[in-house]
């Protein structure tokens, strides 16, 4: 009797440490921008011109996660700025590059919900020389507003999905590209086309580097 008492307790505290210890799952909700045939010609001939493939589809094999921060304050705003099919004539350091409007296939706000703007394999422009193997994951909040520990967790949860369903091989903050110059990924065509870039933080590549150790992937290149 005594020892079904002990069995009994033993089960209730598992229990509880598995509750309180479990991950908290982030929704990950689908809110497809426009991609209409303007942004698939627009697409085709950013991966044609800029990156030198000539694609039917305009598609990508994702070997890589580019994490972002948008510098806009809220998803809705964030949203509009992305829907757009072509760049606003304001951006002329990207609209002499392409007429082509940035986007990201994902958007993660400061509560962790995770939207999906594109599928996982469809191109965006999100960063300069890589966009047709880089999975982007902007996230709400900037230089003046840190991004949150529920931003953290959903980029480990959102690394590890995408880790499961593609060959991952590299995960790298936004300001950290500029290093795979004169590696064979680098696909540009004009070696002056370069944005400079900090976003989303060394701080939060650091966090986020420290939680997916064990999935064993790389940073970018060191410095030369
Ligand atoms: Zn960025």
């Amino acid at each position: 009797m005594k020892s079904e008492r002990f069995i009994f307790i033993l089960f209730w505290l598992c229990s509880l440490f598995s509750v309180a210890f479990a991950q908290k799952k982030y929704p990950v909700i689908d809110r497809p921008i426009i991609f209409d045939a303007e942004r698939k010609q627009l697409s085709l001939e950013y991966l044609y011109k800029r990156h030198g493939l000539k694609q039917t589809e305009p598609s990508i094999k994702p070997v890589m996660v580019v994490l972002h921060w948008t510098e806009i304050p809220s998803i809705e705003t964030t949203f509009k700025v992305f829907n757009r099919s072509t760049i606003p004539g304001s951006r002329k350091e990207l609209t002499s590059a392409s007429a082509l409007n940035v986007s990201s296939q994902y958007m993660v706000d400061r509560d962790g919900t995770i939207y999906r703007l594109l599928p996982d394999t469809v191109f965006a422009r999100h960063v300069i020389g890589l966009n047709y193997c880089a999975i982007g994951v902007e996230n709400i909040g900037g230089s003046n507003s840190p991004l949150t520990q529920a931003q953290l967790e959903a980029n480990e949860q959102l690394i590890r999905e995408l880790k499961s369903k593609y060959p991952i091989a590299y995960v790298i903050g936004h300001y950290e590209y500029t290093r795979f110059k004169n590696t064979p990924l680098w696909k540009e065509a004009d070696p002056n086309y370069q944005t400079s870039k900090t976003d989303p933080g060394k701080l939060f590549m650091q966090k986020i580097r420290a939680r997916i150790e064990d999935l064993h992937i790389k940073g970018a290149p060191a410095n030369k």
